[in-house]
Formats: C-alpha cells, structure tokens, sequence
C-alpha cells in the first residue's frame, strides 16, 4: 500500500474575537490552545495512527480548552443551560457517530466515537444519550467544570440585546464557537471531527450543524474531510460537507474551489462561519467569511501554522 504524508487541520470556530477587541495575551493564550491541539493529533499521525484517531485527540484537546466553545467552556443556552453536539465520521467507510443536546460527558467527541462504535446507530440525543454516556462509563463532569465566566456574561449580554430591541451587533466572539479536525493519515483514509456548545442564547433543544453528517461534518476517502463552524442552521441547509464531496465528485472541482465556493455562496445568505477541509491528496483548504476562524494546520511539508484573523 502506498505511503501518504500526513496533514491534519483544525478550528476553534469561526466565532473569533474581534481584532479591536484582540489583546496580545489573548491571542497568545489561543495560538497556544491550537498548538497543543494540533500537537496532539500529530502525535498520533506520526506514530503512524489513524486519521480517526488523530481527529480524536484533536478535538479532545480543545473540548478541554475553556477558551474554545465545546466540551468546557460551551456557550450558553437562552435558559442558561448547557448542550453539546458533536460528531466524527471515518473516511474509509462512512461510519459515523454523533450525539446532540448531551450534557454530562467531559469530551463529548468520545460520547460520537462511542456511538459509531458500540451502537448500531449513527446519532443519540439528549436524555438517551445522556444515560447512554453514563452507562458505558465515559468520564462525567459536574456543572462548574464545564460553566465559565465568560460564557456567563455572553449570555447576559445577548439577553440583554435581546430585551432592549437592539440591533444584533454583530459580534460573532459572543455567539459563536465550535471545534474541530480533519486529517489524513499514512495510509490515505480521512476523518473529520468537530464538537460544540452551539450558538448563545439557542432555545434548549436547538441542534446545530455539528452533529449533522453531511453538513458540519463529513468524511470519505474518496473525495475530503469536512469540519464547518458557523451559523449552523445554514450549514444544515446547505448541506455544507456534503455539498463541498458533490462538487469534488461530480463536477470535478477540487477542493479549494468546491469548499470556498460554497463558504462565498452563504455570506451574502447570512450564513457566515469557515470550515476546515482536506483532501485524498493531502490538500487542505481553510476557507470562511467571517472576520476570523482560529485555525492551525500541518501540511506535507510538516511545517505547523496557527492563524486567526
Ligand atoms: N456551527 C455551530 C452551531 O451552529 C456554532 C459555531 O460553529 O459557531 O451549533
């Protein structure tokens, strides 16, 4: 079998800070969050793991980031709750798992991975899931682990907007967030992962794009691995994954036209957010509309990069 060189890509959403609002310090403090995440995921595809593996650890590393909204630091809902989606599919074969509204598991990729893995199913929801984490024994946190301040007063000030009549600012750092990773392993399979707390202020019971294969998630060996971030109901819409594999497949783009094409097509829609893609080939492509995407990535040149504006 032929041997691949290895790229892995990541995002920490397209939710970024504002460039007024960007202070040295906290740009250190997400370019060093990117760097341990891609790290991680290096460390496998080195050792010669697999892409669903590396995509794993990836997305682990920032769920335990407080400063990337999934897992830990997961971004509030309208009654001050907390609802994780999150979702990885293997590139080899199709095989997927996703849970949606889950509350409870510390990394709720590992909550997607087991439902790929040990059920016959390729999505678990809410109380089911819940109760399904606990069985199989993942790791569960308590609320303070998971509730930060930052968060808090997110939801606070988006109330606040809301109640007052006020336009909608704009600030995609309040609303937004997600993580997630895609790579291409040694043997030339691709996975995507991608894990959230979904949008500020969402109802309770909202399901973004995250957890919807072939939307903010996708993978095939045949064509890329896709992991979206952004206003998730237009991901799901526009079938955003599964769209960039259609017009690789079929029209024969290749991925950098296919996935800036539709990342372009949503923004004058209001669909703004980014996405992280590669390909059979190891091409990776970083497209988003919005101000910024905190991103980092290692092509085949092993060269590692974090970017965020
Ligand atoms: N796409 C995520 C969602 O809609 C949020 C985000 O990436 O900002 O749940």
């Amino acid at each position: 079998m032929p041997e691949f060189t290895p790229v892995l890509a990541l995002h920490g959403g397209a939710g970024t800070m504002s460039r007024a609002r960007m202070t040295p310090e906290r740009e250190a403090a997400y370019r060093a969050g990117l760097n341990a995440a891609l790290a991680a995921g290096r460390a496998v595809l080195a050792a010669g793991g697999a892409a669903l593996d590396a995509v794993t650890a990836s997305v682990m590393a920032l769920e335990d980031d407080p400063l990337f909204n999934a897992g830990r630091g997961a971004v509030l809902t309208s009654a001050g709750t907390q609802e994780m989606d999150a979702a990885l599919m293997d590139g080899r074969d199709r095989r997927a798992g996703a849970v949606a509204g889950i509350f409870g598991p510390r990394n709720p990729i590992l909550a997607a991975r087991a439902v790929m893995e040990r059920t016959e199913h390729v999505m678990l929801a809410g109380n089911g899931a819940n109760a399904f984490c606990r069985e199989i024994g993942l790791e569960i946190m308590p609320v303070d682990y998971f509730l930060t301040p930052a968060r808090q007063e997110a939801l606070a000030r988006e109330l606040e907007r809301r109640a007052s009549g006020a336009a909608d600012d704009g600030d995609a750092a309040r609303k937004h967030g997600t993580v997630g990773a895609v790579a291409l392993d040694r043997h030339g399979h691709l996975a995507a992962a991608t894990s959230t707390g979904g949008m500020t202020a969402k109802l309770p019971g909202r399901v973004g794009d995250s957890p919807v294969i072939g939307a903010g998630t996708f993978a095939d060996d045949a064509t890329c691995a896709v992991s979206a971030t952004g206003h998730g109901e237009y991901f799901i819409r526009y079938a955003v994954g599964h769209e960039i594999d259609a017009r690789m497949r079929w029209a024969g783009q290749d991925l950098a036209t296919a996935s800036s094409g539709i990342i372009a097509e949503l923004a004058p829609l209001g669909g703004s957010g980014g996405l992280v893609a590669v390909d059979r080939t190891g091409a990776i492509a970083l497209p988003f509309n919005s101000e910024g995407m905190y991103r980092a990535w290692v092509g085949a040149d092993g060269v590692p990069h974090t970017a965020i504006f």
